[in-house]
């Protein structure tokens, strides 16, 4: 392809059925009307026909797709996104932030594609241009969060793998005890990014996750049902490549722009979703309680559970954002409970979607004996606790790998069912 910039102009194609990797390489006329990773793989999905109903989600015919866009990789832009035929037979554009993004980028890829069946449980390693069908069976049945963790450390990228270029006579003793200079760079170096499915997956869950990093997902649709279907547990990805920009210098100018006015935007990059969305949509009434017999609390005040600052003195709470993005809005945060179970557990703090699907929604904020109409008789032990509970369901759908919006609702109508 001509010197198009920001696209290396190839996207990879992997048959898990034959275990063919081949590389398409698309026009510069269809970068250019399908641009970004959304549009190029909507592309795909109708030149191939899988966009006919008759084509079986998860059957080996239907073809996912990991994408990243022209400026992915560039601050302050980094998600991913998936283009696939979902579990539901329609279309499932579905994005996630997390550094899997950059990392396809910087190995050299505008997007993988995946199709076919293999025929037992593989991941696709990709070190920039060597790209590996491996077994899985070793992490399959794991939680994403364990999957990741192994897998991470198995595609290793050269720079990891060399000696390390500093000698022991250039440290301080006391550091070169610590940290040998013999030692294989794995550790002081960047591990590979990961995007895994957890059992949800595996067993084809229409509202089965692909997640990254523990807690970040390509939500809804039903990703990693389709992934389940191809015996594919993740895409492990290591990229050295850096990125084809057109104008490093200007680029740079223009996102600096774009984050110094992120940068006044206090709350949210205190809190992201929690630091405004639970206080406004109980104004409103759009707050899910209980299968959505109520949508607000007559007492404003049940719902500062779950703001933000109220987040940050219950649970530890740290910030963690893609590459180069100002905002981050990725909260990693311990668990504190009375009950074992949960105390300690890592997971993120609740974004919107969480605070209200697998929070208000299951009956978690109010006291018991009370409903949504009485005023909040509740102290800070419990207002805690509720917390504690809304953080655990959430982090035992991001390490089973679902979706927590489609679980929430599931598991309130049960409730309510029960209820009547
Ligand atoms: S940290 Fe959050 S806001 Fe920033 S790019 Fe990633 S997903 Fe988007």
């Amino acid at each position: 392809m001509a010197a198009l910039k920001g696209v290396w102009g190839k996207i990879a194609r992997v048959n898990l059925s034959t275990g063919e990797v081949t590389v398409i390489e698309p026009p510069e006329e269809v970068y250019r009307k399908y641009l970004g990773g959304e549009a190029l793989g909507l592309y795909y999905l109708f030149k191939e026909g899988i966009v006919d109903p008759s084509v079986d989600p998860l059957g080996p015919q239907n073809m996912i797709q990991f994408l990243v866009g022209p400026v992915t990789g560039a601050a302050p832009n980094a998600r991913s996104v998936i283009v696939t035929k979902s579990a539901y037979n329609f279309l499932c554009v579905s994005t996630s932030g997390g550094r899997a993004a950059a990392e396809l980028k910087f190995a050299g890829w505008d997007g993988i594609q995946v199709v076919g069946k293999a025929e037992k449980p593989v991941y696709i390693a990709v070190i920039d241009d060597k790209i590996e069908i491996r077994d899985a069976s070793h992490v399959w049945g794991k939680n994403t969060e364990e999957a990741e963790t192994i897998l991470q450390k198995e595609v290793l990228s050269p720079l990891e793998q060399r000696e390390s270029i500093l000698r022991s006579a250039d440290m301080p003793e006391k550091w070169a005890a610590l940290h040998p200079a013999e030692k294989k760079g794995i550790g002081a170096k960047r591990l590979a990014a990961v995007w895994v499915i957890g059992p949800g997956g595996e067993k084809q869950v229409w509202y089965a996750n692909v997640v990254t990093e523990g807690a970040r997902a390509h939500g809804r649709y039903g990703a990693g049902a389709i992934c389940g279907s191809k015996n594919l547990k993740a895409i492990v990805i290591r990229g050295t490549k850096g990125h084809p920009l057109a104008d490093k210098a200007r680029f740079l100018e223009l996102t600096r722009t774009i984050q110094s006015s992120e940068k006044g935007d206090y709350f949210w990059r205190s809190y992201g979703t929690a630091g405004i969305g639970w206080m406004e949509a109980n104004m409103t009434g759009g707050f899910p309680i209980r299968n959505w017999q109520w949508e607000s609390w007559a007492d404003p005040s049940t719902v500062l559970t779950l703001n933000g600052p109220f987040m940050d003195v219950a649970s530890f709470v740290r910030k963690q954002a893609c590459p180069g993005c100002a905002l981050h809005c990725l909260y990693p945060t311990q668990i504190t409970s009375a009950a074992p179970l949960m105390n300690g557990a890592l997971t993120d703090m609740p974004d919107w979607e969480a605070m209200g699907m697998v929070g208000g929604n299951l009956g978690f904020l109010e006291m018991p004996g009370t409903t949504p109409d009485d005023p909040y008789t509740g102290t800070h032990w419990d207002r805690a606790e509720a917390l504690a509970k809304n953080q655990f369901v959430t982090r035992l759908h991001d390490t089973y790998g679902l979706d927590y919006i489609e679980g929430g609702a599931l598991l309130a109508l049960l409730m309510e069912l029960r209820q009547r």
